[in-house]
C-alpha cells in the first residue's frame, strides 16, 4: 500500500475521494525544518546548510518516520514550487533510505484527471528547485542575523531589515513622506451648462492648454463670458475603440482584483484562495504563468459557445504566456469545474465566481465602444476660451457581460463643425491638489512585481511581515509607513544601499530563477551575495545615524541637538551627546520625563490645572489631564497663559473650504508660508495659497 505525503491536512479528503482507501495518506502541516539557530545555520567555510526540526513538527516528524517503514512505495505530493520542493526534500530525509521507492509527484490541481496522471507518471526530487529554495532562504537569513546587531547598535532597538520586505518598506516609506511634505495647491475648473443637456468644461485659451490657478483667473473668464455670445463647435471626431479581455489570473493579478473589488489584503486571498485549491476547485495559487492546458481552453470555449452564443466568442483561440511545451507544468489561475467536497463559504464563493468570471471573459470577444470628442470656442472680445465635451457609447459588451465594470453611457446631441450652441449658466468652481495617494494591497503588489521585486508565494508575506513588525499599518485599504518603519527605511537606505535597492533585489530574484533553471551555482550566489553584505555592514558599523535623524530641538538637559531613536517602548528623541547626556523627549519633541511644574493657571477647557512643559519649541503651558485634554497655551508676559494659535496665525477673513466650519488661517511652516484651518486638528485643510 503506498504512502502518500503532502503539506496541508486540508486536501486530504478530496486526495482520498480520488485515490481511495489503498493509499496512506499524511501531511506535514507545512515545513518541517528551518536553519538551524546556530552559526546562522550555515557552514561559515562552504555555506552548505545546516537544518533542524521544528519544535513543533518533532511529533509528526516521528509519525511520519514510524509510518514511512511499512511502506515500498512512497509519493511525495507537496506543492509544485520552490518552497513545495523544499518541503519534498526535508521530507524525504525522515524516510528509510533503502527498500523503499520514493516519487515526486506534483500537480497543479486537485483533480482525479491531474492526480491520477501524476501518480502514473512520477519524477524524481529536483535539485536545482532546492537549492533554489535554499539560496533564497540563507540570503534572507544573512541579511535578518547580520544586519540587525548594526541596527541595534546605532540605536534601533529591536528593529531589523528583510531581504525583499525592506524593499517594500522603502517605497511605502517614501510615499509616506511625500504625503507629508504636500501642500495642496489651488486650482479652478469652470464649466458650461449649454441648452443642449450637457456641460462643457474649459480647457484652454486662445487653442491652447490653460490652468486656471486662482479667483481672479477665473472671474477674468466669467467677466468675459457674460457677453453671452453662443459656444462655436470647432472640432467633432467619432471613433471606435475596442478592449480586449485580460489574460486569465496569476498570483499578483488575482491579489490586486480582490484588494480592489473586495478590500481584501493579500493574506486574505491567499487564504482563501488556498481553501479553494485543496478542495481541488481551482488549479494552484502559487504561479506567474497565464498559461492554461490547450484542453481546457478547447473545453472553456465549448462553453462560452453554448451559454453566450456566436458572437460573444473571441474570433480566434488566444494564447497567453509562452506555447505550451511538455516540460511547463505551470499553469494560470482556473476553475477546475469540480464538484465541491464541502459546501463553501461566502468569501470561497466571492473568490471562485471572481476566478470563473475572469477566466470565461479570457476567450469571449471584445468590448467596443463610440467614442465622441467635441471641441468648442466662446469667441471673447479679446480671447477666445475653448472648452471640450467627450462621449462614449458601448456598441458591444463581448467579455463585459462576465468580468469588469461596464460605465454608464455618455450620449452627446449630433453636433457638427461650426454649429452655434447657446447656454445657461457658466460655473467656477474652486479645487486643490490632492496628494500622492497611499498604496493598498492592490497597487504595491502591482509595483513589486514590474519592478521583478517579490515572487507568487512571496507577495502577501513581504506585507504581513511589515504589519506583523508595527513598520506599516492598515487602515481600510491603505497601507501607512509607521514612524518607526520610516526610520528603519532612512537608516537602511543610508547604510545598506542594496537591501532597500528595486534593481539589486529583482536581480537577486532572477538569480534564484536561474539556479532553479540550473543555470547558476546557488553556493556562488550565496558567497557573493555574503562579501558584498560584509562590505556594507563594516561601513554601516563605522558611521552614524542619517542626517534625517537629527532634529533641531533643544535636549532638556544639555541643549544640544536631539536625534530619533528607537527603545523597546517605541521611537523618541535622544541627546546627540549620549551617553555623556541622557536627555531625552518624546518623539513629538514633549518632555516626559521632567515633572511637570503646576501653575495658578486653569485649563479653559476641563478646568483642570496648567502645568509648565517643555517642548521642541521651549516652555509652554499645557492641561495637566493630557493627554486627556490636549489643551495647550503660550506663556506670555507676566507669565499669563496665551493661546499659541491665536497669537502665531494670522487670521485671513476666509472660511475654509474643507469644513466650511473654520477659517483659513496663515501659519509659518517647515516649508514656509501656508494657510491652515482654524478647525486644526479636527479639520486638517492645508494650502499654499487662497
Ligand atoms: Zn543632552
Ligand atoms: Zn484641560
Ligand atoms: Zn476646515
Amino acid at each position: 500500500m503506498p504512502l502518500v505525503l503532502i503539506e496541508s491536512p486540508n486536501k486530504i479528503s478530496k486526495l482520498r475521494k480520488i485515490l481511495g482507501n489503498s493509499y496512506t495518506i499524511m501531511a506535514s502541516v507545512g515545513h518541517i525544518m528551518d536553519l538551524s539557530k546556530k552559526n546562522m545555520g550555515i557552514d561559515a567555510e562552504t555555506f552548505e546548510a545546516n537544518y533542524k526540526i521544528n519544535s513543533d513538527k518533532r511529533d509528526i516528524a516521528k509519525e511520519i518516520k514510524r509510518e514511512a517503514k511499512n511502506h515500498e512505495i512512497i509519493y511525495i505530493a507537496t506543492d509544485p514550487d520552490r518552497e513545495g520542493e523544499a518541503i519534498a526534500f526535508h521530507l524525504a530525509t525522515l524516510l528509510p533510505k533503502r527498500g523503499v521507492n520514493i516519487h515526486r509527484v506534483r500537480f497543479n490541481a486537485i483533480t482525479k484527471e491531474a492526480v491520477k496522471k501524476a501518480i502514473k507518471n512520477p519524477e524524481t526530487l529536483d535539485d536545482n528547485l532546492y537549492n533554489a529554495q535554499q539560496a533564497r532562504r540563507i540570503t534572507d537569513r544573512l541579511v535578518g542575523f547580520k544586519v540587525s546587531p548594526v541596527m541595534w547598535n546605532k540605536g534601533l532597538r529591536g528593529t531589523s531589515a528583510g531581504r525583499v520586505q525592506s524593499v517594500a518598506l522603502r517605497i511605502i516609506s517614501e510615499r509616506e513622506k511625500a504625503i507629508k511634505a504636500f501642500l495642496p495647491e489651488e486650482y479652478w475648473e469652470i464649466n458650461v451648462e449649454t441648452d443642449l443637456d450637457f456641460n462643457a468644461d474649459f480647457w484652454g485659451v486662445n487653442g491652447k492648454d490653460f490652468k486656471i490657478k486662482n479667483k481672479a483667473e477665473a472671474d477674468k473668464i466669467v467677466l468675459a463670458m457674460n457677453e453671452k455670445h453662443d459656444l462655436v463647435v470647432i472640432d467633432h471626431t467619432n471613433k471606435q475603440r475596442s478592449r480586449k479581455p485580460a489574460p486569465p489570473f496569476i498570483t499578483s493579478t488575482l491579489q490586486q482584483a480582490a484588494s480592489n473589488k473586495f478590500g481584501w489584503g493579500a493574506k486574505k486571498t491567499m487564504g482563501v484562495a488556498q481553501a479553494l485549491f485543496s478542495q481541488g476547485l481551482i488549479t494552484y495559487h502559487r504561479t506567474d504563468s497565464t498559461r492554461t492546458d490547450p484542453q481546457k481552453i478547447t473545453d472553456l470555449r465549448a462553453n462560452i459557445l453554448k451559454d453566450h452564443g456566436k458572437k460573444y466568442l473571441s474570433t480566434n483561440v488566444i494564447n497567453y504566456g509562452p506555447k505550451a511545451s511538455s516540460q511547463d507544468a505551470h499553469e494560470a489561475i482556473r476553475p477546475t469545474y469540480d464538484s465541491p467536497v464541502s459546501s463553501l463559504g461566502s468569501d470561497e464563493k466571492r473568490l471562485f465566481n471572481l476566478i470563473d468570471s475572469r477566466f470565461t471573459a479570457s476567450q469571449m470577444a471584445e468590448a467596443k465602444f463610440g467614442q465622441v470628442a467635441v471641441k468648442f470656442e466662446y469667441p471673447g472680445k479679446k480671447d477666445k476660451y475653448n472648452f471640450k465635451k467627450n462621449g462614449s457609447t458601448l456598441i458591444f459588451d463581448g467579455f463585459l457581460k462576465v468580468y469588469g465594470e461596464i460605465k454608464d453611457d455618455v450620449i452627446l446631441p449630433p453636433l457638427s463643425v461650426g454649429q452655434a450652441v447657446s447656454w445657461s449658466k457658466v460655473v467656477p468652481t474652486q479645487h486643490f491638489t490632492k496628494p500622492p495617494s497611499r498604496f493598498s494591497d492592490a497597487s504595491i503588489i502591482k509595483l513589486l512585481e514590474k519592478e521583478g521585486v517579490g515572487r507568487p508565494s512571496t507577495y502577501a508575506s513581504i506585507l504581513d511581515t511589515l504589519l506583523d513588525r508595527k513598520y506599516i499599518e492598515r487602515q481600510k485599504k491603505a497601507l501607512i509607513a509607521t514612524e518607526i518603519g520610516i526610520m528603519v527605511s532612512d537608516y537602511l537606505s543610508a547604510n545598506f544601499p542594496t537591501i532597500v535597492d528595486t534593481k539589486f533585489t529583482s536581480k537577486m530574484e532572477s538569480n534564484l530563477d536561474k539556479i532553479a533553471d540550473g543555470q547558476m551555482d546557488y553556493i556562488d550566489t550565496l558567497k557573493l551575495f555574503n562579501g558584498d553584505l560584509d562590505t556594507q555592514i563594516d561601513k554601516a558599523i563605522t558611521s552614524g545615524l542619517p542626517d534625517t535623524f537629527t532634529v533641531e530641538v533643544d535636549c532638556p538637559k544639555c541643549s544640544s541637538n536631539m536625534i530619533k531613536r528607537i527603545s523597546k517602548h517605541g521611537p523618541f528623541l535622544g541627546c546627540i551627546d549620549w551617553p555623556n547626556c541622557d536627555g531625552s523627549l518624546s518623539i513629538d519633541g514633549e518632555d516626559k520625563k521632567s515633572e511637570a511644574v503646576e501653575t495658578g493657571h486653569k485649563c479653559p477647557k476641563c478646568s483642570n490645572i496648567l502645568v509648565v512643559r517643555t517642548g521642541r519649541n521651549g516652555k509652554f503651558y499645557g492641561c495637566k489631564s493630557y493627554p486627556a485634554c490636549k489643551y495647550t497655551a503660550m506663556i506670555g508676559e507676566d507669565e499669563k497663559p496665551v493661546e499659541a494659535k491665536k497669537s502665531k496665525a494670522k487670521s485671513t477673513g476666509v472660511d475654509c473650504p474643507k469644513c466650511k466650519k473654520g477659517e483659513m488661517l496663515e501659519r509659518k511652516g517647515k516649508y514656509g508660508k501656508f494657510y491652515g484651518c482654524s478647525g486644526f486638528p479636527k479639520c486638517r485643510n492645508i494650502m499654499k495659497t487662497i
